[in-house]
């Protein structure tokens, strides 16, 4: 796919404020400094699309992005802030179920996931969120560039050891590089051919 047009729409703390449409949507998700932002912006071919994480005393938004006239990105508030309050991570919990229960255009969740760390109990439990939501979901693991292709892998396949335990099916994995443009073709290859479906 190529990018002709990124455009940002409007950003939301409210699911039932974000644009009615019926153009497929795709939301990108992950701890706070995962490499979100990013990723969107190497996606998107731009800068500074994407901003990078705002501190958790923030509001937590819903970021609507249009791209090429046809599709949405979606930027989605992070998890796994260190000292966030217990009242702000139920503002979070609330509105992510909140998006991933109305919003029916919504084809793919992309869950962002450190390449550096052995498996995080915080990406595993979002995920059990979206399965028990039953939102379709693919993995992305990020910076692969900071460590060796090998050690990328074996965190890779500890997080899918750990998924085993409760999963059937592993999602589909991508694996990425914001700094050397990788996984770049890959994923916007899927966003392209999930849409037509
Ligand atoms: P966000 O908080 O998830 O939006 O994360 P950011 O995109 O702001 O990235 C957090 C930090 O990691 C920043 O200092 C980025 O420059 C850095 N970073 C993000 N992606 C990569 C990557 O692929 N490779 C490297 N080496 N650094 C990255």
């Amino acid at each position: 796919m190529i990018i002709k047009d990124a455009q940002f729409i409007c950003s939301n703390t409210q699911v039932d404020k974000c644009p009615q449409t019926n153009l497929p949507e795709y939301a990108f998700i992950g701890r706070s400094n995962v490499g979100k932002s990013s990723l969107i912006n190497m996606l998107t071919n731009r800068n500074k699309l994407a901003k990078t994480s705002s501190f958790p005393g923030k509001t937590q938004l819903i970021n609507h992005f249009l791209i090429n006239e046809s599709w949405y990105l979606v930027d989605l508030p992070g998890y796994g802030w260190a000292k966030v309050s217990k009242d702000s991570r139920e503002k979070w919990g609330k509105m992510i179920r909140a998006y991933m229960r109305l919003r029916t255009n919504l084809i793919c969740v992309f869950v962002l996931i450190d390449s550096r760390h052995e498996p995080q109990a915080s990406d595993l439990e979002f995920i059990e969120l979206l399965g028990a939501l039953e939102v379709p979901f693919v993995l992305v693991f990020t910076k692969t560039d900071k460590q060796s292709a090998v050690k990328t892998d074996q965190n890779i396949a500890a997080f899918s050891r750990k998924m085993r335990e409760t999963w059937e099916e592993l999602p589909q994995i991508f694996k990425t590089s914001s700094a050397e443009k990788a996984g770049r073709d890959e994923i916007l290859d899927f966003i392209d051919a999930t849409n037509k479906q």
